[in-house]
């Protein structure tokens, strides 16, 4: 559900002055889970706090499971995780967000993986996982709609940044679906909404996700300093818990990062992108 274009010609007008004139921004990140945001947008955090801009990492499905359905107790036993996983996952997040000057909040809707559900049942495989129907879903957007409402950081955002959703994963689904639902329904006209890409999704992707999932939106380069980089990467390193699920074989998490960031069409060695939704004038008439 996109936003009205015109009023998106309005929050620019709005936010772009601010940040020109170096007044702080106030960003919000949507993480789906305890680590995409700082995977996927660690430099240019780094950068905008070191700026003096105030950035929250808000994660959505950081709730801690009672029970392990089926796909969560084979989780849990592939890679040998402690039954209070959710619990270090958050601390992590805390060191990591630390690490880039961010603030972090996490709210408690269960990850797809510790998801019971009615009707048709749990998810059964992590395929299962990353191909779901989000129709199937639609209460819980309706929730995370509702959670991003009530949060106080949401409120005076200027900028919001949310996952493409590359990957298919339902969960970042899920969270670009209920931020663009805020967004259409706020009666202040003031954020603007950015769609990051999804890391290591994105890095991993096959098929054309660029036209698939960033139709209508112009792209953002951000570009990180060797510094920014750096303080990124030691982020980065708190995951220690995904790090050893995620980086298991190939690449490691500082090389494949590099690699995806020399991809990007930009001269600097070091960057990550964002995609904001074009104004269409010719529809404001
Ligand atoms: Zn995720």
């Amino acid at each position: 559900m996109a936003p009205n274009l015109s009023k998106r010609e309005d929050d620019e007008n709005k936010v772009l002055p601010k940040i020109i004139s170096g007044e702080a921004p106030l960003v919000v990140v949507l993480s789906p889970h305890l680590d995409d945001a700082v995977f996927s947008l660690g430099g240019a955090i780094a950068s905008c706090t070191r700026q003096a801009g105030k950035v929250t990492i808000l994660t959505i499905f950081a709730g801690i499971p009672t029970r392990l359905p089926q796909v969560g107790r084979h989780f849990h036993d592939k890679y040998n995780l402690p039954p209070n996983i959710v619990t270090l996952r958050r601390c992590e997040d805390v060191r990591a967000a630390s690490v880039v000057g961010a603030q972090t909040v996490h709210l408690n809707h269960l990850d797809a993986i510790y998801r019971h559900r009615d009707g048709d049942g749990s998810f059964l495989s992590m395929r299962d996982v990353l191909s779901a129907d989000m129709n199937m879903e639609a209460d819980l957007v309706s929730d995370v709609m509702q959670a991003l409402t009530n949060c106080a950081a949401m409120l005076h955002a200027d900028i919001v940044c949310v996952p493409l959703g590359i990957g298919g994963h339902i969960d970042h689904l899920i969270t670009r679906e209920a931020a663009e639902r805020w967004v259409a329904s706020k009666s202040t006209h003031h954020t603007v909404l950015q769609f990051y890409e999804d890391f290591p999704y994105v890095a991993r992707a096959t098929g054309d996700w660029l036209y698939d999932m960033t139709s209508g939106a112009r792209p953002l380069l951000i570009e990180a300093s060797e510094q920014d980089w750096k303080i990124k990467l030691q982020a980065v390193a708190c995951f220690s818990s995904q790090i050893s699920i995620m980086w298991s074989g190939g690449l490691s998490y500082e090389a494949e990062m590099l690699a995806y960031a020399r991809r990007l069409p930009t001269e600097v060695q070091f960057a990550e992108r964002v995609w904001q939704r074009e104004i269409e004038r010719d529809q404001e008439a």
